[in-house]
């Protein structure tokens, strides 16, 4: 699954929103997160982000932010 991180805060794009075959995007407190669930590891959000805010869960101490985009997409 991918995974929104801090860089996505206060961001006002939607680029990866737009692009998500499965509108698995959701919105946080100050962020947009994506839902573990939901997503089908397509990667196509990735390079639309101009933030470089989304990234694989097979990198390195993202455990804050999966938690994260797990919570604020379930609210939902
Ligand atoms: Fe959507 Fe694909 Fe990005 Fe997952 S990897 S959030 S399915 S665009």
């Amino acid at each position: 699954t991918y995974v929104v991180n801090e860089k996505c805060i206060k961001c006002k794009y939607t680029d990866c929103v737009e692009v998500c075959p499965v509108d698995c995007f959701y919105e946080g407190e100050n962020m947009l997160v994506i839902h573990p669930d939901e997503c089908i590891d397509c990667g196509v959000c990735e390079p639309e982000c101009p933030v470089d805010a989304i990234k694989p869960d097979t990198e390195p101490n993202l455990e804050k932010w999966m938690e994260l985009n797990r919570q604020y997409s379930e609210v939902w």
